[in-house]
């Protein structure tokens, strides 16, 4: 599979297939300091909306999954190498799941940098729930932490945000992600606050950097987060960071196919030992004897964060 990825256990989704439409180099609109996906090439960091991949292969990967009813997930997620709204039948992809697969939960996680853009905000409709993200309550950390494309601002982010609150019917779900030194400050974290209180999210998730980041930033510690939660007092706060959560596998035969879903995984994001083994369904020798032999390849390599293991794609440059 080449545009489907996982099933994976989320921390804040449960069971979720990923959809990725953007090419393995990653485009997206932003470059944000603690991307799990790496840095963005300049010549792709872009508000360019267009087939980026070719939507008739993504469906026939879809198709082939999905038609066994007896697939299962908690949702199919539109998230992967970048901005899923960027490309430009986004909408079709997920309307044509809804068709083969009505039961299953379609949910979309986005920067919101093109939700004010009316071609984008109908196409949303379809989606169950929407996950938007929100670093910075100033256009100065925004820039900071964020790194956006030429023309991109907070301000059409947060029009973007306002009018998903009027338009859509779904659940949102607001994520912001505090990096130690950049958007942690109280006078930030009160902006951040205030905006959260008007937008009224179904939930406001706080997250932090918990795997191997595209540059050298730190997360906060558990304490902190709960100290922001504190502060900013929104009644549908959940803390997100921090603890990593067991993996389970769904539908995957043991150690079938695991290399190159092992592949598939960390290209996505750098994921530790403890994750992937349960998904490859893979016991520590089977594990370490695939790992050193894609590391003796130059496929993959292992890095430390925050005191943890990361098996993360062999060549890319972070930090
Ligand atoms: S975190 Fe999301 S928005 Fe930021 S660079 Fe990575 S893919 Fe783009």
């Amino acid at each position: 599979m080449k545009y489907l990825f996982g099933p994976v256990l989320s921390r804040r989704l449960g069971l979720s297939l990923g959809v990725d439409l953007l090419p393995p180099q990653k485009v997206c609109s932003m470059d944000c300091l603690y991307c799990e996906c790496g840095k963005t090439p300049r010549r792709l960091l872009t508000l360019e909306r267009r087939e980026w991949v070719p939507t008739d292969e993504v469906k026939r990967e879809l198709e082939y999954l999905l038609s066994d009813p007896s697939f299962e997930v908690d949702f199919v997620t539109f998230s992967g190498n970048g901005e899923p709204t960027l490309h430009s039948r986004f909408g079709e992809v997920a309307r044509f799941v809804k068709e083969l697969r009505p039961d299953l939960r379609l949910a979309l996680l986005t920067n919101a940098s093109t939700l004010d853009e009316p071609e984008v905000l109908k196409e949303l409709e379809v989606f169950d729930l929407i996950s938007p993200s929100l670093d910075a309550g100033s256009e100065e950390v925004f820039k900071k932490i964020n790194r956006p494309a030429e023309g991109l601002t907070l301000e059409k982010v947060l029009r973007g945000l306002r009018k998903l609150r009027e338009n859509f019917q779904g659940e949102v779900w607001l994520e912001t992600l505090f990096v130690r030194g950049i958007n942690d400050h109280p006078a930030e974290v009160e902006r951040i606050g205030e905006l959260v209180h008007e937008l009224e999210p179904d939930r406001w998730q706080i997250n932090t950097v918990v795997r191997p980041p595209a540059y050298r930033v730190r997360g906060l510690t558990e304490e902190e987060l709960l100290k922001i939660a504190e502060l900013v007092a929104y009644p549908k706060t959940d803390v997100v960071g921090i603890g990593m959560i067991p993996v389970k596998s769904v539908g995957v035969k043991r150690g079938s196919d695991a290399e190159r879903r092992l592949l598939e995984l960390v290209r996505r994001r750098p994921s530790p030992p403890e994750e992937l083994k349960p998904a490859l369904r893979l016991g520590d020798e089977e594990f370490e004897r695939l790992v050193q032999k894609l590391q003796r390849e130059g496929k993959v390599k292992l890095v430390s964060h925050g005191g943890r293991r990361f098996v993360a794609p062999a060549g890319e440059d972070r930090n």
